[in-house]
């Protein structure tokens, strides 16, 4: 029997991918091992929005070779898509596959026997059409099931519609179909995952089905206690999707929403479809019919015009603003984006300065998040995630949560009262029969 081994970088989505692409795997009687095992073969799925994506690449292909100097080793994902023929020239890889081959691995490489040169599958990105149905399946708490794929919109930042192509979903039936599957597994949360989730409904390039259909589909499933709608676009983010949440027994009250820039003059310049005044206007919808709803932003600091002006402006827009926690990014400049072409560059130091100051406003609003909840009651679902005798868990609102370790609790949604923050920023609460902590 072979061994193959797979290791994942970047979001959600991948992680899904990776899953579905390892159970193709072990359906043709490969057995799945970690890395570390002396694999037969490798397979590391890329990203292309992380930091140094080709050195880390570079880093795992020499640790594959180190481990089985026999073994095969191909790449596939969102860098395998950007850069076929660079990764191909890296000493140790096999195989290179872009977006349209990857779920074609197993067909396409068939024997896995090491050749003279590395084979390149990736053609361009116009060809990556067809959606492809992917869930993880890493741990009975909590999967990732992809329900669409790439993008239309062109912000002036973003090498991922290069790298994933058109906009494409699947069909509400088939995602129904996946989630009665996982319901079976015992998985307790579904979160929803894709690149523009928003968009969900394009079908063979022409609109056919709508998010909020597929969300009041999915709530109907019986067998799984929660879904998370993982990151939506703001000016994607309708009126009837958040009053429907916020009625919903089983979407718990938990939103990202990209920001990017609290600057309408950035906001224009990266491209992005909204308005500061619009994003506003969602938090506060939200935080009307949802008060205890969780709500992160991400951010981008030092896009090229930012200036100390348009930076404060940003940061007092996200300080007066309820959400919960932010995802801070350093802009850096990527090959083929307009970004990359900008004037009025912001230097390094000063970029790392504002996402510092981003950071701890994050770490604030957090607190402040903590502390309009003590006192409240929660269901939190434990993982199995243990750490000095403690294990963790997320309440419905994205707090997360601390208690001793108690093996019945795996995989358990128990309620819970958040009662004190401590010195550490670290909330101590109260369930019924266990001392439990919530912490940042
Ligand atoms: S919406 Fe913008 S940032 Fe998001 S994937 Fe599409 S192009 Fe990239």
């Amino acid at each position: 029997m072979k061994k193959v081994a797979f290791y994942t970088l970047g979001c959600k989505l991948n992680y899904a991918e990776t899953s579905t692409i390892s159970r193709m795997f072990e359906q043709k009687g490969y057995l799945k091992v970690s890395f570390d095992e002396r694999p037969d073969i490798f397979i590391i799925n890329t990203c292309s929005v992380t930091e140094n994506a080709d050195k880390k690449c570079k880093k795992l292909v020499r640790e594959a070779k180190k481990i089985s100097p026999n073994g095969f080793v191909a790449i596939i994902g969102c860098y395998a898509q950007l850069k076929p023929k660079e990764i191909s020239e890296i000493s140790g890889v096999d195989a290179v596959l872009g977006a349209a081959e990857k779920f074609r691995l197993l067909e396409l490489l068939d024997d896995f026997s090491v050749q003279q040169e590395a084979r390149v599958f990736a053609s361009g990105i116009q060809e990556a059409q067809e959606f492809h149905q992917a869930f993880s399946m890493h741990d009975r708490t909590r999967t990732f099931l992809k329900v669409q794929d790439g993008c239309n919109y062109g912000c002036a930042f973003c090498t991922i519609p290069l790298a994933r192509g058109k906009s494409r979903s699947e069909r509400i039936d088939n995602v129904l179909e996946s989630a009665r599957q996982i319901a079976a597994t015992e998985v307790k949360e579904v979160v929803l995952t894709g690149v523009n989730i928003g968009d969900f409904g394009i079908q063979d390039g022409k609109r056919k089905e709508h998010f909020i259909d597929l969300i009041r589909a999915l709530d109907k499933v019986s067998g799984i206690d929660r879904f998370r709608i993982s990151s939506i676009e703001p000016n994607l983010l309708t009126n009837e999707a958040i009053s429907f949440v916020a009625s919903s027994e089983r979407f718990v009250p938990h939103f990202h929403i990209p920001l990017q820039s609290g600057s309408n003059t950035l906001l224009r310049k990266m491209g992005r479809r909204y308005l500061r005044e619009l994003y506003q206007d969602r938090v506060e919808k939200i935080k009307t019919l949802m008060p205890h709803c969780s709500i992160g932003a991400d951010v981008i600091v030092g896009f090229p015009g930012e200036t100390e002006e348009r930076f404060l402006e940003t940061y007092e827009f996200l300080k007066n603003l309820p959400v919960s926690y932010l995802h801070v990014f350093t802009f850096s400049e990527r090959a083929n984006t307009r970004a990359a072409e900008m004037e009025d560059v912001v230097p390094m130091n000063v970029r790392n300065q504002r996402s510092k100051m981003l950071r701890i406003l994050s770490e604030k609003k957090k607190r402040a998040f903590y502390e309009e909840n003590l006192g409240k009651t929660f269901q939190v679902l434990f993982e199995e995630d243990i750490e000095d005798g403690k294990m963790h868990g997320f309440t419905e609102n994205y707090i997360r949560v601390r208690a001793k370790y108690d093996p019945v609790l795996i995989n358990e949604i128990k309620t819970v009262t958040l009662t004190e923050i401590n010195e550490k920023g670290t909330v101590e609460v109260w369930e019924p029969e266990h001392e439990v902590q919530v912490h940042g």
